[in-house]
């Protein structure tokens, strides 16, 4: 075997990629590891600060999840939560700020009051803000800009001492030193090495970066929108195509909300209605976004992935099909045409801000700015077979000793879950152990009811 032979080769440093190159470190007994990246650091795409809306998405003020997903989106972000606190990283990675999801008008009202029930259940630490409580906790999304209250009836269901935010570009960054620290193993990793090509050759992986040959018995790809286009051209994913959803935000010029403010979303779209959050990187200066737009590149800020964009989309009569039924809807309609209006310089603000004044009644077009270089792409699977788009993640393991991960939100969130599968399809293919009760030990929180919390 060269020099350059591992185990388990991770292409893409990612929070995914960077978790899975932890778990595999700590908990298991491979002996050679290895991560391509194909920048000069991590998570300089959707998983750095800037990028994404830097939200643990537990589920419980996620109005469009149901009580299933959210139980599942609770345990794997439970992970992140306790991997921070076993290194004592408060304040440093993850950050605990107030947050509720908003009810506005009686029909919002009487959701959020239904699903404060039934979420409680999961989460017993909800609490539930009438218009009054919502004037003292968060004056902002009551009052007017005269000072006075908003007509409208008005409720919250949320959290106040709960971890909410994560830099996960620093949480990258720690599982990457803290594997480097474990000194029975090999852990490389190296920057600059874009992975071009990937052959099986008898039961080997060749992996042909930008800069070097690597060769190694199990390869995951954690290359968000590329991991698709990686999978193509290995004849893997063929039903599915690519369709990357770019996100932007706008930044207000202060501490406008005290926490996170989150909104009832209309059930037919496929994305999150805007929020405003704290941006732990810019000052605790309140956020508004993600737009959704859709754009013909893989990565947001970088040049010449257009052509992979294409190549990835697979573009068919299925594909124009699934948009077809998508934009036969009028609200989906609206809310591409809207979205695609609020990156029009001279237009964006003025319409951005009527969504806004829906959390912030008093907002003014002086008190926010179009957040340049802030915003990533969401890569979104358009699942031929079925022919619909495809909300959450998507992971293609082929039962061959390579997996392909797409991660669109809440990607980041279930970083360790995500890792944890794919460590346990590994293990098993490779003959090599898991240490579960370690994993279990440090990661998994215990299931805590609502009964026993009293
Ligand atoms: C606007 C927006 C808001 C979001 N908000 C949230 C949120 O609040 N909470 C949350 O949990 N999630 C959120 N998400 C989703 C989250 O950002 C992603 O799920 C997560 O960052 C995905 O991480 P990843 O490591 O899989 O992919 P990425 O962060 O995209 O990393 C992929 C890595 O692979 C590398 N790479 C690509 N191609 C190659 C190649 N050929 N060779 C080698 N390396 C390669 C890239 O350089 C990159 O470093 C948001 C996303 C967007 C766009």
């Amino acid at each position: 075997m060269t020099q350059n032979h591992y185990d388990v080769i991770v292409v893409g440093g990612g929070v995914s990629g960077a978790a899975l190159f932890y778990e595999l470190g700590r908990y298991t007994d491979v002996k050679k590891i290895c991560l391509l990246e194909k920048y000069g650091s991590l998570s300089s795409l959707n998983s750095n600060g800037s990028a994404n809306s830097q939200t643990i998405h537990c589920g419980d003020i996620e109005t469009n999840y149901t009580l299933e997903k959210a139980a599942k989106v609770k345990r794997t972000a439970k992970m992140v939560e306790k991997y921070c606190l076993q290194y004592n990283y408060e304040d440093k990675v993850i950050f605990s700020h107030q947050k509720l999801a908003l009810g506005v008008g009686s029909e919002e009202v009487n959701f959020i009051k239904n699903r404060y029930k039934e979420f409680k259940t999961l989460y017993p630490y909800l609490e539930f803000y009438t218009k009054k409580q919502l004037a003292e906790i968060e004056p902002a999304v009551i009052f007017d800009k005269n000072g006075k209250e908003r007509p409208e009836d008005i409720v919250g269901m949320g959290a106040q001492n709960e971890f909410t935010t994560v830099d996960f570009k620093a949480l990258s960054d720690s599982f990457i030193d803290n594997t480097l620290k474990i000194e029975d193993k090999v852990t490389d990793i190296f920057f600059n090495n874009e992975v071009k090509e990937i052959q099986k050759i008898g039961s080997t992986y060749h992996v042909q970066t930008t800069m070097s040959q690597f060769t190694a018995d199990f390869v995951v790809v954690n290359a968000g929108a590329h991991s698709l286009f990686l999978a193509h051209k290995m004849g893997h994913g063929l039903d599915y195509g690519c369709l990357p959803v770019a996100g932007s935000f706008y930044m207000g010029n202060r501490k406008i909300l005290n926490g996170k403010v989150y909104m009832v979303q209309n059930p037919k779209l496929p994305f999150a209605a805007l929020h405003g959050d704290p941006d732990i990187l810019v000052n605790g200066f309140t956020r508004f976004g993600p737009t959704a737009l859709v754009l013909p590149k893989l990565e947001r800020f970088k040049s010449g992935t257009y052509l992979d964009f294409f190549k990835t989309l697979r573009f068919d009569f299925v594909v124009m099909k699934i948009f077809y039924d998508l934009f036969r809807d009028s609200d989906i309609r609206n809310y591409v045409l809207k979205n695609f209006l609020f990156e029009v310089p001279g237009l964006n603000k003025k319409l951005f801000i009527q969504d806004a004044r829906k959390i912030v009644p008093s907002l003014s077009e002086d008190d926010i700015s179009y957040a340049k270089g802030f915003g990533g792409v969401r890569p979104q699977i358009l699942d031929k077979i079925n022919q619909k788009l495809m909300l959450g993640e998507a992971s293609i393991d082929t039962g061959e000793g390579i997996i392909f991960n797409m991660t669109p939100s809440p990607g980041a969130t279930s970083c360790l879950g995500n890792a944890v599968r794919d460590v346990e399809v590994i293990c098993k293919h490779l003959g090599l152990n898991f240490d579960e009760k370690l994993f279990n030990d440090e990661l998994v929180e215990d299931e805590i009811t609502e009964e026993e919390s009293v």
